[in-house]
């Protein structure tokens, strides 16, 4: 009986909505699906009710005051992070990366130091440098971005992605896993990104292996403003179309593939839906097709700047009346960003979301090498080349992934033992990706196939 159970716990199959004849098999991993089921909602209360006690946390407040301001956010982040060091059996360490930014003629109107907590779990596989990178903010503001004294608790902006972050650190360090993640908790947001600036220039200049980015800021609150509209079952992903940094030969290799759709970006928030969906329940991730919300940003824009496949992902009903406000009630609205307002088991899930993949992705093999589809000749069938990855564990197998032109994501998953895959679909009719997968299932980031004669 017992046996039974686990079984059906790790193949649950789960029909898709109404109207689509399939089902799809959710193989879950263990040990990921464990550390999912390991989020505590209480921890990530905790953590969001600390950050608020330091009552404004704007990146102008104090650095030195132990009890209130940025600066004192900083230290308990790092002290919370180091109290994971020892059960990670040496993996995890924890810096202050200090950077001075600011002066008379910016939004900050003077030259400051603020600093970047950064806690690196080692990957244990010594001959892959492969990194994933996992970013939220701690820094606040209330309604005026120059008031460092005002009550500014910042619950939701970005106490939910601090929140995330901070869990993730305890469950991912003290598992074995073989590539690098790095969680950032970092300063500098509200007055323009700076952290994330400083955090993308040094991981190009260090030439670090970043494969993945996925930026956590505003994942708790489910109540929209105006309209009302509850929900905690939906997250969005924004990831950039064209990469920005897009040249002269990589617009001619996208406008002649017709690959404006298929960015690494966009590769990396496909890979976040099957993932996350996989192993959380009650949870949609929806893709939206844009790097983010008409007229902000956020911290995965410095990295996507640098080249980096960086996503955001956020809440999908935002509450106006409680970003960037003053605390106040006005008409018998409450308007701030106070802890009451958070949903902890949104919270939870899209903490889920991330850690599945980030999971998933560390101990799937790199992804496969130059993804060739061959254009030449007059055929029916689809030819696709590709190479082992050069570095880390070696593929168990590949998977081809196909979907029509005009559909948003994969539709096939086709399983190849080989380096190589001739199938009956039009090379016109749809687009092609290959991924890596060892024996248990993990799959890497989706390569598209690009033509090639
Ligand atoms: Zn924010």
């Amino acid at each position: 009986m017992r046996i039974i159970t686990k079984t059906l716990l790790v193949f649950l199959l789960i029909t898709l909505p109404l109207g689509v004849n399939s089902q799809t098999i959710m193989n879950r991993d263990t040990r990921i699906a464990e550390a999912v089921n390991g989020i505590s909602v209480v921890n990530q209360r905790a953590v969001v009710q600390d950050l608020v006690g330091f009552h404004n946390r704007n990146n102008l407040s104090s650095k030195t005051d132990p009890a209130k301001g940025v600066g004192a956010a900083a230290e308990y982040l790092y002290q919370k992070v180091t109290s994971y060091i020892p059960q990670s059996s040496g993996r995890l360490s924890v810096e202050k990366v200090y950077y001075k930014v600011g002066g008379p003629d910016t939004r900050l109107k003077r030259e400051i130091t603020l600093a970047n907590v950064v806690a690196t779990i080692q990957g244990s596989d010594k001959t892959d440098n492969r990194v994933i990178a996992v970013l939220a903010h701690y820094d606040s503001r209330n309604g005026d971005e120059t008031d460092s004294v005002a009550y500014a608790p910042g619950a939701n902006d970005d106490g939910s992605g601090i929140a995330c972050l901070a869990e993730m650190a305890r469950l991912i360090s003290k598992t074995d896993i073989p590539i690098t993640v790095k969680l950032m908790f970092l300063s500098g947001e509200e007055h323009g990104l700076y952290g994330a600036t400083h955090m993308a220039a040094l991981a190009k200049q260090e030439n670090w292996n970043l494969i993945a980015v996925i930026n956590n800021d505003m994942i708790g609150n489910s109540n929209a403003s105006e309209t009302n509209t509850e929900t905690n079952t939906i997250i969005r992903v924004f990831s950039e179309n064209i990469p920005v940094v897009e040249t002269e030969e990589m617009k001619r290799i996208r406008v002649y593939n017709s690959a404006e759709n298929d960015s690494y970006a966009r590769q990396l928030a496909r890979y976040i839906k099957e993932t996350g969906e996989r192993y959380v329940d009650n949870m949609t991730v929806k893709l939206i097709y844009r790097s983010d919300r008409f007229g902000r940003s956020g911290d995965h824009t410095p990295f996507s700047r640098q080249g980096f496949a960086a996503v955001r992902m956020c809440e999908v009903n935002e509450n106006y009346d409680r970003t960037h406000q003053y605390i106040r009630e006005e008409n018998g609205i409450k308007y701030g960003d106070e802890i009451w307002a958070i949903d902890f088991e949104y919270v939870r899930k899209n903490t889920g979301v991330n850690l599945a993949t980030v999971m998933n992705l560390a101990l799937a093999p790199s992804v496969p090498e130059n993804v060739k589809l061959i254009t030449s000749g007059l055929t029916n069938y689809v030819n696709i080349i590709w190479e082992a990855p050069k570095q880390g564990k070696k593929p168990d197998a590949y998977y081809v992934l196909i979907r029509e032109t005009d559909q948003p994501d994969w539709q096939k998953k086709i399983l190849v033992r080989d380096t190589q895959a001739k199938l009956p679909y039009s090379k016109d009719n749809y687009f092609f990706a290959v991924q890596s997968v060892d024996e248990a299932g993990h799959e890497s980031l989706a390569s598209f196939a690009y033509g090639s004669r």
